[in-house]
């Protein structure tokens, strides 16, 4: 298979570290990016040279243009142009309506909505110019569906599905395709780390009784990312143990 130049946001997080590791396996050079200056960068980095994964790392924070666009820059200098993209990174802050603040909603629609214009922005256009691209947005099952208490990342999530649908439309004819994917509870660290009883309310409430493993999320990427995967573009692809369908 053709060998090309991966970049993932939130690379350093439960789910990004797992897409990272598969688009490597699946043979492709794989730019890690995620925040400057986080102090478990280089535990991680020493991790994943241990698991046999030589990720280059990239550093920028994707609720800020200027940053991204220098990222992005500094990138197809010494790599090369980026042919996948993963739009991974994303925050919560949780409260019902009423009690959610003004800050609490700006952090979660720049760093999971915006955040898909400031990195794709310097992307996209090069991509189509090329003639080959694949953008991956990853969504959420509660954008999707709406969940109480996250008012701001349900709407973020579901603001990633239009994003997919219009940007899809517009690269249509370029050879660049543009998808989302929609997990539900997947097994990240986070996920593990709520209280047993609670965790395991969430558990019994997915149909398939069971918590998605990062791995799938992986895989899908990289099928996504593919040429195969050629004819699907502005698709939604639900990946929840069977929580939601649509
Ligand atoms: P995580 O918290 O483990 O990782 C998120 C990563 O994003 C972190 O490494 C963090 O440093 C990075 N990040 C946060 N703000 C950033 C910023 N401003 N700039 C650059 N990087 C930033 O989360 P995760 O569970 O791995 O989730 C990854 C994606 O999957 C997110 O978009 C999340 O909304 C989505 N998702 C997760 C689940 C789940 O069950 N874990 C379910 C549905 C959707």
């Amino acid at each position: 298979m053709t060998t090309r130049v991966a970049l993932v946001t939130g690379a350093l997080g439960g789910i990004g570290t797992t897409i990272c590791q598969e688009l490597a396996k699946a043979g492709h050079k794989v730019v890690a990016a995620d925040l400057p200056g986080l102090q478990h960068k280089d535990a991680w980095v020493a991790e994943q040279k241990a698991a046999g994964f030589d990720f280059y790392v990239a550093e920028a924070n994707v609720a800020e243009y200027d940053s991204c666009k220098a990222m992005v820059e500094k990138v197809e200098k010494d790599i090369g142009p980026v042919d996948i993209l993963v739009n991974n990174a994303g925050i919560t802050r949780d409260k019902f309506f009423p009690k959610m603040d003004r800050a609490m909603w700006d952090a979660v629609i720049s760093t999971n909505l915006t955040s898909l214009f400031n990195v794709t922005h310097t992307i996209s256009p090069k991509m189509a110019e090329r003639g080959w691209g694949r953008i991956i947005n990853i969504s959420s099952l509660n954008g999707v569906r709406g969940q109480a208490g996250q008012i701001n990342y349900s709407a973020a999530k579901a603001g990633c599905l239009g994003f997919t649908k219009a940007l899809a439309l517009e690269l249509v004819e370029k050879g660049v395709t543009v998808n989302a994917v929609a997990p539900g509870y997947i097994a990240t660290k986070m996920v593990m780390a709520i209280r047993d009883d609670i965790r395991e309310n969430i558990r019994n409430s997915i149909p398939m009784k069971r918590f998605g493993k990062p791995e799938e999320i992986g895989a899908l990427c990289v099928y996504l990312a593919s040429d195969l995967a050629g004819f699907i573009t502005g698709a939604t692809i639900n990946i929840n143990g069977g929580m939601h369908m649509c």
